[in-house]
């Protein structure tokens, strides 16, 4: 099921009140239309009806892909030293068995695990594989500010993977779907995904654990 609420909120910028509908669950098994939404973070924007200029409105939402069986959180404020995200009260256990379930607190971070979780792919490689790339050995075109965001996998026609893209986003303004992409080599992921060192980077007890660059950065600094 999802679950919506109607809101009056002020607007920032004329002061004037205006609807604003909380998606505070989302199934996109029973909501289709909602699945782009969320993966564009449109869910997040509102346009005050008055003077007609648009705002990100952050609040807390629950994404939930019954057939690919997968949950995440958006929580716009991070409990402070928290490690992920643990919702059940004792007796209660929350969560589904064989689901992959997660948290985050940016909504960028909400946008793009979608699309990590979608592809079937392990996140704890991916990010740590961003982590990775990132650090004191990043390939010399991936420019000092850019920020790794999962685009997709690439795969040959016979459907075998080959690589897999990374959008690379930098402060300078580039039309979504624009930015520069990076390719990297899927055997570089398997071969991560056989080290086994990428959960160990995450550890973590948490029903909703937190797989995130703000995870790392936090806890094992940079
Ligand atoms: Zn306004």
């Amino acid at each position: 099921m999802s679950k919506i609420s109607k809101h009056q909120i002020p607007c920032p910028a004329c002061g004037n009140t205006g609807e604003f509908t909380r998606w505070d669950s989302i199934n996109v098994d029973l909501n289709p239309a909602m699945r782009e939404k969320a993966k564009n973070g449109s869910i997040f924007t509102w346009t005050c009806p008055h003077c007609g200029k648009t705002f990100t409105v952050p609040y807390a939402t629950l994404y939930h892909d019954m057939k690919r069986q997968f949950m995440i959180y958006y929580m716009p404020t991070r409990p402070k030293d928290g490690k992920g995200l643990t919702v059940s009260r004792p007796g209660k256990h929350y969560g589904l068995d064989g689901y992959i379930n997660r948290c985050t607190y940016e909504i960028e971070d909400f946008m793009e695990k979608i699309v990590e979780l979608e592809s079937g792919l392990d996140d704890y490689v991916i990010e740590f594989l961003k982590y990775v790339l990132c650090g004191k050995n990043r390939p010399k075109d991936l420019p000092e500010d850019a920020v790794l965001r999962f685009a997709t996998l690439v795969s040959d026609k016979d459907g075998r993977p080959i690589s897999i893209a990374f959008n690379c986003i930098t402060r300078e303004r580039v039309a979504p779907g624009k930015e520069k992409v990076m390719m990297v080599p899927y055997d570089i992921y398997e071969e991560m995904k056989k080290d086994g060192i990428a959960p160990q980077a995450f550890e973590q007890e948490a029903e909703f654990p937190e797989i995130s660059q703000a995870f790392l950065k936090r806890f094992l600094g940079q």
